[in-house]
This record gives structure tokens, sequence and C-alpha cells, in this order.
């Protein structure tokens, strides 16, 4: 795969509504690049910016500074296919030795990119991973972040770890394995983890958003996490089988319970109406619960066979 004018270091940044913030980010992330020429072993880069179906001005902002720098290449999808489908497309877009996945806010600062370069550089590891603190999120958000991961490392058996962000410089064999895999339900988080490798763990502090709005709610995470179980383990089947067997043994005692009862006492005058409607709300909950984890396994599988592309180009340069 030796490519001879391959650049040093490839950013690749999906971008949804960023108008605002995108001259910040070029501008910072040139002037790192800029400064890395003059190390001691000079490094050459590019910027891959993903427009992921912006309805603001993100595509025109794209295409003046592609014109203004030739290091410069924008992706833009015909609408928003979401940050995975984004940072997918500029993986696959990315010519670089190595490749960094950054956000275009500044949350994720250019300038640890020599640092990281300097350590992947070593030959040593395969991956520099970065790890972020939860300083200034909200305290909800972080409660349930952090218990996520453990459930999830928990369910999938693939060591997933709180503060692991997409924000991580890879070498071109490490991106090649996470493009190999092709679903369609992407879930980075899980990806990264699951290709293996070296990685080596970088701290660094959470930084505000510069400009323009997150574009998470908390709704939004909570159904990326259901996205993320059901798409790296199938243990929540398991979950609703066992539950289904411990209700069939229950009702089996049950039984048995009220024959002995009749058989000894002769009457059966429960005053039985409000416990057995409470019973009978409490079994078809829990049927309810397992044909719902059935149909997003289900839903999981439809949306994989039916092989639709991950996203749509509607220009590139
Ligand atoms: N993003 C995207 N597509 C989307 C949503 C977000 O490409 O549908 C990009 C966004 O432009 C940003 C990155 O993903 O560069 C992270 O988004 P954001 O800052 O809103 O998330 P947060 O930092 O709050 O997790
Ligand atoms: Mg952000």
């Amino acid at each position: 795969m030796a490519q001879e004018n391959r650049p040093t270091v490839s950013l690749v940044v999906p971008c949804y509504n960023e108008e605002p913030m995108l001259p910040l980010f070029y501008k910072e992330a040139a002037r790192v690049l800029d400064s890395m020429a003059s190390l001691p072993e000079p490094a050459t880069g590019e910027i891959i910016l993903v427009d992921d179906g912006s309805k603001d001005n993100t595509c025109k902002v794209m295409r003046e500074l592609s014109a203004a720098d030739s290091r410069v290449h924008y992706i833009s999808f015909s609408r928003n296919f979401g940050k995975e489908a984004g940072m997918l497309a500029g993986l696959r877009e990315a010519q670089g030795e190595y490749i960094v996945l950054l956000d275009a806010d500044l949350q994720h600062p250019p300038a640890m990119i020599p640092e990281m370069l300097a350590d992947i550089r070593t030959g040593e590891y395969d991956c520099i991973g970065t790890l972020r603190t939860r300083k200034g999120d909200a305290p909800l958000r972080t409660f349930f972040a952090r218990n996520f991961y453990k459930v999830m490392s928990k369910l999938t058996n693939i060591e997933m770890i709180d503060g692991a962000g997409d924000f991580r410089m890879m070498t071109r064999q490490y991106v090649e394995a996470c493009i190999s895999l092709n679903e369609r339900n992407r879930f980075s988080k899980g990806i990264f983890p699951w290709v293996g490798f070296k990685t080596k763990w970088i701290k660094f502090e959470n930084v505000e958003r510069a400009a323009g709005i997150t574009k998470w709610s908390f709704w939004g995470l909570f159904l990326y996490s259901l996205d993320g179980i059901t798409a790296f383990s199938s243990k929540l089947l398991a979950v609703a089988s066992i539950l289904g067997f411990l209700f069939f043994l229950g009702s089996i005692g049950l039984i048995i319970f009220i024959i002995i009862h009749r058989l000894i006492v002769g009457t059966s005058n429960f005053e039985g109406w409000a416990s057995l409607i409470c019973v009978v709300l409490f079994c078809s909950g829990i049927q309810l619960l397992a044909t719902g984890i059935l149909g997003q396994y289900l839903a999981k599988a439809y949306t994989e066979v039916k092989q639709r592309p991950h996203y749509i180009i509607k220009e590139q340069k």
C-alpha cells in the first residue's frame, strides 16, 4: 500500500450544521498542520471535511476553504446520515499514513495532534486514543454515561472505557480494519475495541463547544446506547428468555399451591380479583418487553439485509 505522496496525517472531521464553527476549526487545524512541517521529522497533512447534510451553509464554507487551501477536501451528503456515516466516509477517503478523527467544534483540540503523532511514530501502538474528563457535564448525563459503559462492557465482553471518544489517531492498518466491518448499524465505540490492536490512552480536559450547539439530546443519546447494545450483543434476548422462564416456573408453583389448598381447606374463596388483575398486567407487561427486545433485533437484521449504502454523496472535492 506504499503510496509516494501520502500526507503524513489526515484529519477526518464530520460536520453537521457547523457553519459558525468551521472557519475557527480550520484556522486552528491549519496552524497545527503548519507547525508540524518544522518537526525534527517533518509531517504533512490533509483535512477531510464531511458535510453530513447540513441545513445551514456548511457546504459553502467547505467549498471556500477547499478552494483556498489544497490540503482541504470535502464530501457533502445528500441528507443527514448521522455522525457514524460521516466518519465512515471520511475514513474511506483519507489518504494519510496516520488518520485522526475529530469533531469540528474544537472539543477535540487539534493542538494535541503533534503529541499523538510522536507517540504513534514510535511504532509501538496502532492507535492513540483519548479519554476526556467529564468536567462541566450535567451530573445526570455523567451518571448515565458511566453506567452505560459498565453495562455495555458486561453485555458485550468488549471493554468500553468511559470517556473514550472518537478523537483518536490511527494507523492505516487500524483504519482499514474498522472500515472492513461493513455493518449498517455502525457503533464506533464498539467497533474500535472490537478490531483489537494496541491502543495508548492519553487524557485531556473537557473543553466547552466554541460555537454552535450540541446535536445530541438526552433522548437521542438514550436511543444511541440502545443501538450500541443491540449492535454488539445478543444478550438482551437471553434476558427476555430467562424472565419468561422464571414467570413460567412461578405460575406452575401457584397452580400447585391452589390445588393443594383446595384439597386441604376445601374451598378456594381467595379474594382474587385485584391480585389477579395485577398478575395479568404484570405478565403481559413482561411479554411486551420481551417482544420489544425481539423486535429491536429484528429491526437491526432488517436494515442489515437491505444492504443500503451507508450514505449518499452529493458533492465531493
Ligand atoms: N455530527 C455529524 N452528524 C450529526 C450530528 C453531529 O456529523 O448528525 C458532528 C458534529 O458536527 C460534530 C460532531 O459530530 O463535529 C460531534 O457533535 P456534537 O458536538 O454535537 O456532539 P457532542 O460533542 O455534544 O457529543
Ligand atoms: Mg461537541
